[in-house]
């Protein structure tokens, strides 16, 4: 048995009914919702204003229903609604951050997932914490800059699409700029990027078994990141800041990625330790997450950053992935969320996949 997330009132709203997936009309709500649908749930999609007209293009993504608000702000305001809906609200990365980590925490609707998780991942020092302490590798943190001995990114708090960040390249490059607010100094990890998309299922018996249940690995990206993918061409970074060119992070898109077979082992391994310490911590992370790392040239894969919910890279592989394949035909992440909470239901273990 897992550990129970959620109150016996948590859960009033969808007992004894086939409850409803609502989530915000972004993001991978499409996927969320064609993943739904396949597993038999009715759909809201909440829309900030009119329902957006380009899902009208997508008939197998588009919710059955619409709740129109007037910004995401005024979620927590139809909470009444959701509950009467029998919702069960998918969180999203656009979701958490449009409406504030407080009014998600707070939000009184049953949530897919532990909402424990946020303290956590939007706290970068306590993040780290986790992660240290689950023995994952990071890149290096330098209390004071003058033990910085190779490249640096340096990260604002809270920055968004790294927009702020500065790389310098040495010691001397770092000691020429003056950061303008709360930031850290960090190795810059010279390698490639993955972005794992994990799903952690407490109430799986079979499979890779982590925890109390299994982990399975759906799929995996990169993301393109404007300006900086492109930079290279342009020269080093010294001639584009004379041209007053910054470097940016900004994600436009994703593209689809494989591991070399035999490092699969390693990031199974990652993905594990970061479920075993959660369970410590804070009774366990549930359901989707992205561990978001580089694997260096000695094959080290160094962890930088990690999403606790679904991300948009997923949205590549809505009818599968080279690795869910291998699960399940034609399984995407938003189906699995459908899954699990069909699966929870059937066996009377809501309480260990909501909050
Ligand atoms: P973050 O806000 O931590 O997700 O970082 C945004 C982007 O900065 C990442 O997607 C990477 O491209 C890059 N990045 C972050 N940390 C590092 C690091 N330690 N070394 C190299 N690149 C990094």
């Amino acid at each position: 048995m897992g550990i129970p997330l959620a109150s016996e009132a948590r859960l009033a709203s969808i007992r004894d009914r086939v409850p409803t997936v609502a989530t915000l009309c972004s993001h991978s709500s499409l996927q969320i919702f064609h993943g739904a649908r396949l597993e038999g749930f009715p759909t809201l999609g909440i829309s900030v204003g009119p329902p957006p007209r380009f899902y009208d293009a997508f008939p197998l993504g588009r919710p059955d229903r619409f709740l129109p608000v007037a910004s995401v702000k005024e979620l927590p305001h139809v909470a009444d609604r959701l509950r009467s809906e029998g919702a069960v609200v998918i969180p999203h990365g656009s979701f958490v951050e449009y409406l504030g980590a407080e009014a998600f925490g707070a939000l009184d609707v049953p949530v897919f997932g532990n909402r424990a998780v946020l303290a956590w991942e939007s706290d970068r020092r306590k993040e780290r914490d986790w992660l240290d302490s689950a023995g994952v590798s990071m890149p290096k943190l330098f209390e004071d800059p003058s033990e910085v001995d190779g490249p640096v990114i340096v990260k604002y708090y809270g920055a968004k699409g790294g927009k702020g960040f500065y790389l310098a390249k040495n010691r001397r490059a770092l000691d020429a700029f003056t950061p303008t607010g709360p930031h850290v100094i960090q190795e810059y990890v010279l390698g490639t990027r993955y972005y794992l998309h994990f799903f952690y299922s407490p109430l799986s018996d079979r499979g890779y078994r982590v925890g109390h249940g299994s982990l399975e690995l759906l799929g995996m990206d990169r993301r393109d990141e404007a300006n900086i993918d492109e930079l290279y061409k342009l020269g080093a970074q010294e001639e584009l800041l004379k041209a007053g060119i910054r470097p940016t992070f900004v994600v436009t898109g994703n593209v689809p990625v494989i591991l070399r077979e035999s490092l699969l082992e390693r990031a199974f391994d990652v993905g594990a330790r970061i479920i075993e310490r959660s369970i410590e911590l804070f009774g366990g992370m549930v359901g989707p997450f992205c561990v978001e790392g580089i694997m260096t040239e000695e094959l080290e894969f160094k962890v930088f950053e990690i999403s606790t919910r679904i991300v948009a890279g997923t949205n590549l592989f809505i009818s599968g992935s080279p690795y869910s394949d291998l699960v399940a035909p034609g399984l995407s992440t938003g189906r699995r969320i459908a899954q699990e909470l069909k699966r929870g239901r059937d066996s009377d273990r809501l309480a260990e996949i909501l909050s």
